[in-house]
């Protein structure tokens, strides 16, 4: 395996995800953020990617500001709909800019399109491969994990398999699909250590403000909400404030389980806002 061009932080580690903002209003708004969430005193932000380029631009100034404001930005880089050289130029511009880490994807292609449309890459095992080739261990090299599995893999053996693929091809450190199950991260780890795998996984923690919108999102992306949890949610009815409320103590309960069961760090979904992620992780001693 390779070896990283980060240093090994303090744990546990603290890292944000963000997506590029559409409007000047937004841009605005995660500068106010970034600035808040800063203080926390993160390892790094992350900043999504549209598959097939679709936020191409807004990634990259997304991570400029971030690195402007003096911390460590990683990329997103969702392959799929790419060519090898959309992917080339896009590394050598992060490496330009001085940045030391990516997230690396296969991305969903959007609705209707299909085989013919995947670009030069069809599974994110290749673009780790292929940003090893390209950049040596110029970036530490994140991938993604499922403790539910991945709604496409034929079975939970065959994503754990495709897993190690995407590990033995050169990640560094791997980042969860949210969850809010802790057993789940704990065998999907213990399953990692069986196959002789090291890395660190990081577990996604998404905060709830918006139960509906999490649950529509949570169906399309295979992302499990119990039903003691969706039961409590709904009693809530129209009543955010409560929900939230409890949504916050029931969020940082669940980033309470997984470090106290060993999980190197957490990285949040914070959907560019600052609550409630500072929340959670003031609860947590952050
Ligand atoms: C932390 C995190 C950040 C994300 N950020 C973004 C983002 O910025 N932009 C975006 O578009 N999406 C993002 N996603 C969503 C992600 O792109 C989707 O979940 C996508 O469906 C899978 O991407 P992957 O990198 O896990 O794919 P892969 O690792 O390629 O796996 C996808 C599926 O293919 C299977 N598979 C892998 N290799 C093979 C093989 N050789 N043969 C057959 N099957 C195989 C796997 O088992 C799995 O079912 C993110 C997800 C996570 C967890």
């Amino acid at each position: 395996m390779s070896q990283s061009p980060v240093t090994s932080y303090q744990s546990p580690g603290l890292s944000f995800e963000f997506f590029p903002p559409k409007t000047d209003q937004g841009r605005e708004n995660l500068k106010n953020t970034l600035a808040e969430l800063g203080k926390l005193n993160p390892e790094y932000f992350s900043v999504t990617y549209g598959a097939g380029g679709s936020t191409r631009e807004g990634t990259v100034d997304t991570i400029r500001t971030i690195l402007d404001a003096g911390f460590d930005a990683a990329p997103h880089i969702a392959c799929i709909g790419s060519s090898k050289e959309e992917i080339r130029s896009l590394l050598e511009e992060y490496k330009a800019m001085g940045v030391k880490r990516v997230v690396a994807l296969r991305g969903d292609l959007p609705s209707g399109m299909g085989v013919g449309q995947y670009g030069d890459f069809q599974f994110a095992t290749e673009l780790v491969r292929f940003i090893r080739e390209q950049s040596g261990d110029a970036f530490r090299i994140e991938v993604a994990a499922y403790p539910e599995f991945h709604p496409q893999s034929a079975s939970a053996r065959d994503d754990l398999l495709h897993f190690r693929e995407k590990v033995e091809a050169g990640a560094d450190e791997a980042i969860t699909q949210y969850f809010y199950n802790a057993d789940a991260y704990i065998h999907f780890v213990e399953s990692v250590r069986k196959m002789g795998l090291d890395i660190p996984v990081v577990p996604g923690i998404m905060p709830i403000s918006n139960f509906q919108q999490l649950s529509r999102f949570s169906a399309a992306c295979g992302a499990e909400i119990p039903r003691w949890l969706r039961k409590r949610m709904e009693g809530y009815g129209d009543d955010l404030e409560p929900m939230r409320k409890a949504a916050t103590e029931i969020v940082a309960r669940l980033g309470q389980q997984l470090l106290d069961a060993g999980a190197p760090g957490l990285h949040f979904y914070t959907m560019n806002k600052v609550e409630p992620t500072r929340e959670i992780c003031q609860r947590l001693g952050w």
